[in-house]
């Protein structure tokens, strides 16, 4: 099962893909069918599982209803990763994937509403749509991210010491998070180096 490493859920569909490399086209894909993006969304905590129930009725209601979900979402995941690319200065210039944000954002606010509760701040309810929620969710968090991102804390996992190149938001005091995951990406960097040091030496 996939990591969920990023820290906020529109670097979790950033890293849908591994490796995570920039121009890439050749990569293993997690978002394969609109079943397996709506079970992705209930783990990253995008919707609940009683919200997913309406969303499968609305995917299956219609056929296309899916389909273009994954498609809408995989676009957003794409113009994310190239927008935060430019972010880190990987990238000169990300202008066409933040005017497709922008479109799909406001399609998303079109389908959202405001909601008082008593006692609570006024709640805003994304995706009142059940064929489009998981779009419209994705868009919202990745605007989100995109307008409050600490560009000192967003890394990506090394790809030329041999990491994924997946994106996460560095939280340590320090700022000494270099992997994704220590566990994963730092200790198979570690053991290359090791193997590597082993050859040199015999
Ligand atoms: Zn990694």
């Amino acid at each position: 099962m996939i990591r969920i490493v990023g820290g906020h859920v529109a670097l979790d569909l950033v890293n849908t893909v591994e490796p995570r490399v920039p121009g890439a086209t050749d990569f293993r894909e997690h978002l394969n069918t609109p079943a397996e993006l709506l079970a992705w969304g209930v783990r990253v905590g995008l919707l609940e599982e009683p919200e997913a129930e309406q969303v499968r009725v609305a995917w299956g209601a219609s056929t296309a209803a899916g389909s273009q979900a994954l498609h809408a979402s995989v676009e957003v995941r794409e113009a994310t990763y190239d927008v935060l690319l430019a972010v880190l200065g990987v990238r000169a210039d990300a202008s066409p994937q933040l005017d497709a944000l922008g479109v799909r954002w406001s399609a998303a606010t079109a389908r959202s509403g405001l909601v008082l509760r008593p006692g609570e701040p006024v709640y805003l309810d994304v995706g009142t749509n059940p064929a489009t929620l998981v779009q419209d969710r994705l868009v919202t968090a990745a605007v989100e991210l995109l307008r409050t991102v600490e560009p000192r804390q967003l890394r990506a996992c090394p790809l030329d010491q041999g990491g994924c190149g997946w994106l996460f938001l560095d939280r340590s005091k320090n700022g000494s998070r270099r992997w994704c995951a220590m566990e994963d990406c730092g200790v198979r960097a570690k053991s290359r180096r090791l193997t590597a040091r082993r050859r040199a030496t015999t």
